[in-house]
């Protein structure tokens, strides 16, 4: 990873720069942080000659060599001064509250505008809505193109940014041209490749956010945190990470509950942690007890299921959607955690 001594280098500069390393067989990826541009090394970087021809070039500062599985993501990268900005809020400074319904309705678009006022009044930043839906049963509901336009009808009306989940390369275009501000990678597909391949090279100099959840099989953080490294590795750093529970090990939850990864998170990278508690634990009446166990473990924002009338909407509502009242009184407690976890 090469360092500059200015926020970013002329095109000049970069041409010199990439000279060199295609001698020795790499190439450079630039990575556009919010503070300054950095210059990952695609290839092996730990050639001494290499380094050594790069670092005396006057306007280089120095050339970082972390060995890490996720070098631009890890907690040392030059990177951890970035700051993802969404909803009008710089991740890190208060806590970010998404929420919407799992799934929009085509067929009523006015539940998903009145859900999308009454969460804003109740203290949104941006708004979550299921489009296409990854469902276990192939026989369930699984999307519509049409949920698309009333997402963004439902954005432009409120004004807030919108979250929805892509599976695919043609739902990754159309959601990008439609201007999804945020697009979130499920559980299921948060180890596919290819199709975090396609959604890096698909942002990559946008300000588009990537939201990773932790897939319920995933097991060591590194295979987390390196699956978002395959989005940021493009060129655009705006990533989020999202515990959501991973296989439950006890009756009761859906899911297990694994908000207490935030901590180990923080410590290997600087990238913000959302946790989404509704899949977490899968009940709404447990909800507001995993926002508040979050918050106190130190995520950085929530991404809630909140529905005006959560019985009547489709996918999970039913059964784990809070109501809009239930969100505001929520987010007021987790405010206070989060308070408390600055004052001290
Ligand atoms: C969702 O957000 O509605 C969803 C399907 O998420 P996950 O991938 O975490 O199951
Ligand atoms: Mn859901």
């Amino acid at each position: 990873m090469i360092i500059p001594k200015n926020p970013k280098l002329t095109d000049e500069q970069l041409s010199e720069v990439r000279r060199i390393v295609s001698d020795f067989g790499c190439s450079i990826q630039v990575i556009d942080g919010a503070v300054q541009s950095i210059y990952a090394i695609v290839g092996d970087e730990r050639h001494e000659l290499l380094i050594n021809r790069i670092e005396g070039l006057d306007y280089i500062d120095r050339v970082d060599t972390i060995q890490s599985p996720h070098k631009l993501l890890d907690a040392r990268s030059e990177l951890k001064n970035h700051k993802t900005v969404f909803g009008g809020v710089e991740l890190g400074e208060s806590l970010l509250a998404i929420a919407g319904p799992c799934t929009i309705d085509p067929k009523d678009p006015n539940r998903f505008y009145e859900t999308a006022h009454a969460l804003k009044e109740a203290g949104a930043h941006a708004l979550r809505g299921g489009v296409w839906k990854p469902r276990t049963n192939p026989y369930s509901y699984q999307g519509d193109d049409k949920a698309l336009e009333i997402l963004m009808e439902g954005s432009s009306r409120t004004g807030l940014p919108v979250n929805t989940e892509v599976m695919d390369e043609g739902h990754l275009k159309l959601a990008l041209d439609a201007g999804v501000h945020m697009l979130q990678i499920g559980t299921r597909n948060a180890l596919n490749y290819s199709l975090l391949r396609q959604i890096g090279q698909a942002i990559a100099g946008r300000d588009t956010v990537a939201l990773l959840k932790r897939g319920r099989h995933i097991g060591p953080l590194n295979e987390f945190i390196s699956a978002a490294e395959y989005i940021v590795n493009f060129g655009n750093p705006n990533v989020v990470l999202c515990p959501r529970g991973t296989l439950p090990s006890l009756e009761g939850y859906r899911n297990h509950p694994d908000e207490s990864i935030t901590p180990l998170l923080k410590e290997k990278t600087w990238a913000p942690v959302v946790v989404d508690p509704s899949h977490s634990v899968g009940k709404s009446v447990y909800v507001e007890a995993c926002s508040m166990a979050a918050v106190a473990y130190g995520a950085d924002g929530l991404c809630i299921e909140a529905n005006i009338d959560p019985s009547s909407g489709l996918g999970d509502d039913p059964k784990q959607a809070i109501s809009p009242d239930a969100f505001e009184k929520l987010i007021r407690k987790c405010r206070t955690i989060w308070d408390l976890n600055r004052d001290a």
